[in-house]
């Protein structure tokens, strides 16, 4: 069977993400009579699958659940054995585009995938509170981690292009006062996140959710952000319904809240896909190195003008960063995050590889020993 690309728009599961990529890369097991499936939730090695013939419950015990990463997820898209009864049985995992992966705990350093195949990360920033530049920051690093499920094995793969697309929405823009104060407002974010759209939305008054709409109407999205951001109220008023339970305003830490809903992947009417997991919420660094690069790309730039290679930006002579710093044009606030940033992710890395871990001591040792001398340097001065 051969299909043109006007019946993969019209095939059942369009609506749910399905195009020529998925329909090509699924060919060989529909000629074994597979159908074809895209994950909406998965508990304890039993999944949700949306089929051309409706929603199925499989089993995932014959998909690789040896290695955490590769453990079905919502989002996935697989390949269901129709033959048999309920539960039926997941024969194949197809190859993600993109996994967003969190680490577990601190003691086992593997990641947990928390959604697969997203196009649109939706970070979204609460105007009700002063804008935290830093935090923002932090979210689209972990944007832009996010990657194809192989490539965060194989940490040298990361890119830019295999994550998903980063987009700021600044939420709750009926309470800020004027309209000058909003555009400085978005102004500050766009410095902040280069080239990252940046747009604002009022769920209250209906505002801004069109170009919302339009943006995330092409592909599969999460919503991110701190709890309390507008990010349920935005799904609702994204799927048209109250899906999503929207927290009490007293309730500002999240918890006891649960979603009304049993599906974690829905079909937005406007066209694209939701994804809102539990493990969503509250998700932390893993391996983000190449993203925090990306976040702080003038500072990347700038230090491949420093002397030295592997300068700190602290007090080396002919560093770059720090001129910049001096001559006004980098915010020192911008160095400190980034500062935090990468320590932070570098510690997160070191959990998983235990040779950087051993380099990373030397180097302490190696940054002690250099403090004392300099310290017992300079008490010389005085003897
Ligand atoms: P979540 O934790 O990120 O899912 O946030 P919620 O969607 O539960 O919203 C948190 C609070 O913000 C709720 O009290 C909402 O009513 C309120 N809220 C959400 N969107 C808006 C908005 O556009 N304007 C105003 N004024 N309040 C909003
Ligand atoms: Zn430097």
């Amino acid at each position: 069977m051969s299909f043109s690309s006007s019946s993969v728009s019209s095939h059942p599961l369009a609506v749910y993400g399905w195009d020529e990529g998925w329909e090509a890369e699924f060919a060989p097991y529909a000629e074994q009579g597979l159908l074809p499936g895209r994950v909406v939730r998965v508990d304890r090695g039993l999944c949700d699958v949306i089929t051309p013939v409706g929603t199925v419950r499989a089993d995932t015990e014959f998909v690789v659940p040896r290695d955490p990463m590769k453990v079905v997820c919502t989002g996935d898209w697989v390949a269901v054995d129709p033959d048999g009864s309920d539960p039926l049985y997941v024969r194949t995992l197809l190859p993600r585009r993109t996994a967003f992966v969190r680490s577990t705990s601190s003691k086992r350093s593997e990641g947990q995938v928390l959604a697969t195949n997203i196009d649109h990360v939706v970070i979204c920033v609460s105007l009700a509170v002063e804008l935290d530049l830093g935090r923002i920051e932090r979210f689209l690093a972990l944007a832009m981690s996010s990657s194809n499920g192989e490539a965060l094995l194989h940490k040298s793969a990361l890119s830019w292009e295999s994550g998903a697309q980063p987009v700021v929405v600044l939420t709750k823009a009926d309470l800020v006062p004027d309209a000058v104060t909003l555009a400085y407002l978005v102004q500050d974010v766009e410095t902040t996140a280069p080239g990252v759209p940046v747009l604002t939305a009022s769920a209250t008054r209906g505002e801004g959710l069109d170009v919302l709409s339009a943006v995330v109407g092409g592909g599969t999205s999460v919503l991110l952000g701190q709890s309390g951001a507008g990010k349920s109220t935005l799904a609702n008023a994204l799927l048209g319904e109250d899906v999503l339970e929207v927290q009490a305003a007293r309730d500002v830490d999240g918890k006891g809240r649960h979603t009304t809903t049993t599906r974690n992947l829905l079909a937005l009417p406007g066209g694209g896909v939701l994804i809102d997991t539990p493990g969503l919420r509250g998700v932390g660094l893993w391996d983000a190195e190449v993203g925090v690069g990306q976040v702080f790309s003038e500072i990347e730039e700038l230090s491949e003008r420093c002397r030295f290679h592997d300068c700190a930006h602290e007090s080396e002579p002919g560093c770059a960063v720090r001129s910049a710093v001096d001559a006004g044009e980098l915010p020192v606030r911008r160095l400190e995050s980034y500062r935090k940033l990468m320590r932070e992710n570098q510690w997160i890395v070191a959990k998983t590889d235990a040779r950087l871990r051993a380099e990373i001591k030397k180097d302490w040792k190696r940054k002690g020993a250099q403090g004392r001398a300099a310290m017992e340097a300079k008490r010389g001065r005085w003897r």
